[in-house]
């Protein structure tokens, strides 16, 4: 016998509520937020054949579609508390719902998240996640605070993730052992919450890079006011990558690529010591790579510096869903 919807909500996403005052059950759940602290909401959906495979591994899209909303928190610098759920599926198919339900609440439980409510219906497959954060009051990390002058800082690698997909499509060469390498992080991203808690006082802002760190930077430029001047040889990326700058498709996946899941942020140069330690205490690269510039008119607001100085027309700078 299929399970019914109620069924199937008891079985795989009914954890028991912690820190909420009401989780799954009722109409909607209780939330009491912290004295002294601001609320952060984030939402983002998930669309089979746009953002993943249908015939994803289901624990692996679990994971995945908690991971990128933890990533928008950790952007903000704060501290992810509560989380929904909402699913739409094809068919009431037991294996893939309890795989998909321990990758979630895996990775749910490693960041104290707890799942508080959701929606499960029919259809095609589609999942939304949203979180609720919290932050120090005032304190959670903006994309307009940029400041000339600031250095501009990437956690991690980028481009992992693009350069398996552009492999997967005859568009980039890379071995069978850097593809599988490379996958994890496509496939399971980590979310950089201890970083993003940790730059509270320390960045003047902070973006994931979700679409591309050309596009995801411009943003931080935008909403400043400012510009920026990154140097392509100082972007942290793998080995794999690192020794096929001169491919395009290697260099539009460091630059463009996006699904990177690491964290772009602004900070005073007094500040280079401070991020230095930060990096090693949490055993994270943190890479130094450009800096903000006052924005000129008709020049873009992210410029790339290329080998021996000269400036690089790097085309696309992200990913568009519209595009
Ligand atoms: P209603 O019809 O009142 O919206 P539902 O029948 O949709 O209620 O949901 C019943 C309860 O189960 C609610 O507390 C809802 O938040 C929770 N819920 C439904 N789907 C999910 C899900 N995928 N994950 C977590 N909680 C869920
Ligand atoms: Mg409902």
């Amino acid at each position: 016998m299929p399970l019914t919807e109620f069924q199937l909500i008891g079985r795989y996403f009914s954890p028991r509520a912690r820190s909420a005052v009401l989780g799954v059950g009722d109409d909607a759940a209780i939330l009491r937020p912290r004295r002294g602290r601001d609320l952060v909401v984030t939402t983002d959906m998930l669309v089979a054949g746009r953002h993943f495979a249908a015939e994803a591994d289901p624990r692996l899209l679990g994971h995945k579609a908690l991971a990128v909303n933890l990533s928008d928190v950790a952007a903000m610098g704060a501290t992810p508390r509560w989380a929904t759920l909402s699913v739409a599926l094809p068919r009431v198919d037991a294996r893939w719902i309890g795989a998909f339900s321990r990758g979630f609440l895996r990775l749910a439980r490693r960041h104290g998240v707890e799942l508080v409510g959701g929606d499960t219906t029919r259809g095609p497959l589609a999942i939304c996640v949203q979180i609720v954060g919290d932050v120090p009051t005032g304190k959670a990390l903006r994309r307009d605070g940029a400041r000339i002058g600031d250095d501009v800082w990437v956690s991690g690698t980028l481009g992992d993730a693009a350069a398996v997909l552009a492999a997967r499509r005859g568009r980039l060469p890379l071995t069978r052992p850097e593809r599988t390498a490379l996958a994890r992080r496509l496939d399971a991203p980590q979310p950089r919450i201890a970083l993003g808690e940790r730059l509270r006082g320390i960045a003047h802002s902070a973006i994931d890079i979700s679409d591309g760190l050309l596009a995801d930077l411009g943003h931080i430029c935008e909403r400043s006011g400012v510009a920026a001047i990154i140097e392509l040889g100082c972007v942290p990326c793998r080995r794999a990558l690192a020794r096929r700058l001169d491919h395009a498709a290697a260099r539009a996946a460091v630059l463009a690529g996006g699904d990177d899941y690491e964290l772009c942020f602004t900070a005073a140069s007094s500040r280079r010591p401070a991020l230095s330690s930060l990096g090693r205490r949490l055993r994270l690269r943190l890479t130094r790579i450009g800096c903000i510039v006052r924005a000129r008119p008709g020049t873009a607001c992210v410029q790339v510096i290329g080998p021996g100085g000269a400036p690089l027309n790097p085309g696309r700078t992200g990913y568009d869903h519209f595009g």
